[in-house]
């Protein structure tokens, strides 16, 4: 009886054909009994309205046909899911399509990215950096605002009347914003509900409640390091493994294990900007001496008042002295990679602000000075320069609600 209901086949091999394959033998055994036992109709329809947009979603642009065909699903149930879907806003007919399943064209169906928004903020010392992604985390609008951080209510509420002005500067309804992601440059609890430690900006202790009660939206704090690496990983799906260094005006590091960001017991995994590399170099914020933030921030690399562009102007131009700089800056960081590399063998992405004005011929310097360290014949193909360096902290902020929506639908 079970396998004469279309939307129940129909199901079974939507299952089949998305599995992993190591998994399939455990459906293959006797998937009807699995079925009768645990899914009841509604978890069906749901599942394959799920299936349908998420094909959507990731083909961007399909005939009714196409989702019929890809997902095993027949031809009422996909109609039935469309109209649905369609009524409810999340996907529109985005125009005609070529199919090879009929003569003519089709209809084709995208889902409305911007059915839901996911705001990520950047607090820094002078500035908040603001800005709205769409279900494809792309980047919608953003906002920047001079306002020197300081741990007071009228900072708190500032920077949430200027949050309030900016979703409002693109219309955007309350229900629409899934939440608002604050990047710090300081840990956060595993809930990410606090400060657990932020000497940067003196906020350790801090509740996300000063925030989130002059805000309509839920709200979350992240470590800066590791909203970096979401997008990171948010730009390149099949990374699974990697040791991400965030080389901004601070250092800051975080290591992937098979796709997800790695916290450790106590919340400080990947610090490395504290490890110690010369016992009597210069002062760190911490309050130690010769830590890996005192030779590899852009603060140890520039001069006071100089900016990243122009300095690259004078290393690839003929200022020896710039020049002399950055290779004693590329030594360095070669030395702090070899050492992570030894303890985690993975791909280092080179990230932060610093990552756009990179070139094969750094790297290739680090690769050589590296090989030189190690006592294993390294191939050159383990340092990569970031696919994203553009917003990566704000846009990483706000994805974990975006793939928490995604998720959920
Ligand atoms: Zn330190």
């Amino acid at each position: 009886m079970i396998l004469q209901n279309n939307e129940l086949r129909d199901t079974w091999y939507a299952q089949k054909s998305t599995i992993p394959a190591m998994e399939i033998s455990l459906y293959g055994k006797d998937i009807a009994t699995i079925m009768k036992r645990s899914i009841t109709p509604n978890q069906i329809k749901q599942n394959n309205r799920s299936l349908i947009y998420h094909f959507i979603y990731k083909n961007r642009k399909v005939s009714q046909q196409d989702i019929s065909y890809a997902l095993h699903l027949s031809r009422p149930t996909v109609t039935a899911n469309l109209s649905a879907m369609e009524e409810e806003g999340i996907i529109f007919k985005s125009g005609l399509i070529d199919t090879e399943f009929v003569g003519r064209k089709a209809s084709a169906y995208s889902i409305v990215a911007d059915y839901r928004i996911g705001i990520g903020v950047e607090i820094l010392k002078k500035e908040i950096k603001m800005i709205a992604v769409n279900l494809y985390g792309e980047k919608l609008h953003r906002m920047i605002s001079l306002l020197p951080f300081e741990r007071s209510e009228s900072y708190f509420k500032a920077v949430c009347g200027k949050l309030i002005e900016f979703i409002g500067s693109f219309g955007a309804r309350d229900n629409q914003i899934l939440g608002i992601g604050f990047a710090m440059q300081g840990l956060t609890t595993p809930d990410k509900q606090s400060i657990l430690y932020g000497k940067i900006l003196s906020c350790t202790g801090l509740s996300i409640t000063e925030f989130s009660r002059h805000l309509p939206f839920p709200c979350s704090f992240i470590h800066d390091a590791d909203s970096a690496a979401i997008s990171e990983l948010w730009v390149s799906p099949e990374l699974t493994d990697a040791f991400y260094l965030s080389l901004s005006k601070h250092l800051g590091a975080a290591i992937i294990s098979k796709g997800m960001i790695l916290d450790g017991k106590h919340g400080h995994s990947s610090t490395i900007e504290h490890i110690q590399m010369q016992p009597n170099g210069s002062l760190c914020y911490c309050g130690k001496r010769g830590c890996m933030e005192t030779l590899l921030s852009l603060t140890a690399l520039l001069n006071d008042g100089e900016e990243l562009e122009d300095f690259f102007l004078k290393v690839r131009g003929n200022d020896l002295a710039a020049q002399k700089r950055w290779k004693i800056f590329l030594s360095d960081l070669s030395k702090a990679v070899n050492m992570l590399h030894l303890i985690y063998d993975t791909d280092f992405i080179l990230g932060g602000y610093l990552a756009p004005f990179l070139c094969e011929e750094d790297l290739s310097f680090l690769h050589g000075q590296i090989r030189e360290m190690t006592p294993f014949p390294e191939p050159s193909d383990f340092l990569l320069i970031s696919k994203m360096p553009q917003h990566n902290i704000s846009i990483g902020a706000a994805l974990p609600y975006i793939q928490e929506f995604l998720q959920e639908i």
